[in-house]
């Protein structure tokens, strides 16, 4: 399976998010390296993409990026565990979020309301980010919010089976990994 495939698993943009940080045979491995993959990943997640301007942003898109992910991360953590977080960063960004929704009628569709984003700070970019992240944290069922089983594993995803059983980021990926453990200890087992 590639890492194409594996990127959006979680079943949740916020949790994916999180996901841009991960294991890949053990080594750590960060998917947002450079300003450009925060824009083609925010593309790929389905979310709005701003040019960056940079005459007015100075600071990185991926720094910006990073410092988002893992104040998410913090408060995922949290929320899981029942204590309480600290918001202010996340408000921060939420801060930047400056839209407007605006009705779109195509000819041959019903009319829609999208949103139109102004700010195009990399605070601003990230913004649908926080957004979903708020919304996850407040309105998200956290008994479907789960981190994979796996030891090792690090990745985060919302249980949207229908048996909420779901234990793995992917079962072609950690899943597999221990069906594969589970048969061999039972085979050592019964040679034994
Ligand atoms: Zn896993």
């Amino acid at each position: 399976m590639t890492l194409m495939k594996t990127r959006f698993l979680a079943g949740h943009p916020a949790l994916d998010f999180l996901n841009t940080r991960r294991r890949v045979d053990g080594e750590l491995v960060d998917l947002l390296g450079r300003d450009e993959d925060v824009l083609r990943w925010l593309g790929q997640a389905g979310l709005p993409v701003l040019e960056i301007d940079r005459e007015t942003a100075p600071s990185s898109l991926v720094d910006a990026a990073r410092t988002l992910r893992e104040t998410i991360r913090s408060l995922v953590e949290r929320r899981k565990a029942g204590q309480r977080g600290d918001p202010s960063v996340l408000n921060a960004f939420l801060a930047e979020a400056q839209s407007h929704p605006r009705m779109v009628w195509n000819k041959q569709r019903s009319p829609t309301i999208d949103r139109v984003r102004r700010s195009e700070t990399p605070v601003g970019i990230l913004a649908p980010v926080a957004e979903a992240a708020a919304d996850l944290l407040v309105t998200g069922d956290f008994k479907l919010v789960k981190r994979c089983e796996d030891e090792i594993c690090e990745l985060w995803f919302f249980d949207q089976t229908k048996s909420h059983h779901r234990r793995w980021c992917s079962t072609a990926l950690c899943g597999n990994r221990h069906k594969v453990a589970a048969y061999r200890k039972r085979r050592r087992a019964e040679n034994q």
